[in-house]
């Protein structure tokens, strides 16, 4: 594999454990929903988040995804309940997407692939940093939100009015005054697993909760994220599309789900 992993066919998803072997590990994800066989665990309990606008900092792309990045220097924005032991603090959130509306999500839910996958990146900070936190079972939450092609969805507009100032890989734009939760869809139903990221070093710190209702927003909105580049402003361009991972093998881990 080529120095720095990415999603082409010499560095994607197929090549990444050859530098991080991790990413053939027992508890990696994504990995396919299906839900005749994810049972009702009537002890897991409500999740909220109370996110602080404020806290809200920069936007960047990375060369892989876009980024929204928070202050989480302290208990500003915070996930509490449901699977988690404790309050976890937002450091920031991504989104994955396809190089058409058909798919672009990286779990799949009976077989559908969403136009996208939004997560939500928060750790425990009983673990002290966000590096530590890497390192434990569940040293970190991700809220995965899934976009289904509709009508528009004002909130996220406010995120995509702002890639025109990070178009290509480095960029870095002041993001301030948002609440994150602006997104979330009306019912809090979700799926629980423990699992990994979607992306290399590929560790296996999360406690996944995925959303079972998807957003809504409309193809000229998904257009909007297929816009950014995966290349520099100084590199030839190379469109930012199909930056998600297939589903990885589940290999007898149980998902659980938090409504009937
Ligand atoms: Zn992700």
């Amino acid at each position: 594999m080529a120095k720095e992993w990415g999603y082409a066919s010499h560095n994607g998803p197929d090549h990444w454990h050859e530098l991080y072997p991790i990413a053939k590990g027992d508890n990696q994800s994504p990995i396919e929903l299906h839900t005749k066989d994810i049972k009702y665990d009537p002890s897991l309990q409500p999740w909220a988040a109370s996110y602080d606008p404020g806290s809200a900092k920069t936007i960047l792309n990375n060369g892989k995804t876009c980024r929204v990045v928070f202050d989480d220097t302290y208990d500003r924005s915070m996930l509490r309940g449901g699977p988690l032991s404790a309050p976890y603090r937002l450091r920031q959130f991504h989104i994955h997407w396809g190089s058409a509306d058909d798919h672009g999500s990286e779990h799949t839910v009976d077989g559908v692939k969403y136009a996208a996958e939004l997560h939500m990146v928060h750790w425990n900070p009983k673990y002290g940093s966000f590096g530590e936190a890497l390192k434990k079972p569940d040293g970190i939450a991700v809220v995965g939100l899934f976009l289904k092609i509709g009508h528009e969805k004002a909130e996220f507009q406010l995120l995509l009015d702002a890639l025109d100032a990070i178009k290509t890989k480095g960029k870095e734009a002041p993001f301030t005054h948002f609440d994150p939760s602006c997104l979330f869809p009306a019912c809090r139903d979700y799926w629980t697993y423990h699992g990994s990221f979607t992306t290399p070093p590929c560790e296996e710190c999360i406690v996944w909760l995925l959303l079972k209702e998807p957003i809504t927003v409309s193809s000229d909105q998904m257009a909007k994220l297929r816009s950014l580049f995966f290349s520099a402003e100084n590199e030839p361009p190379v469109p930012m599309v199909d930056n998600w991972r297939p589903p990885q093998p589940q290999k007898g881990r149980v998902v659980r789900a938090s409504f009937k």
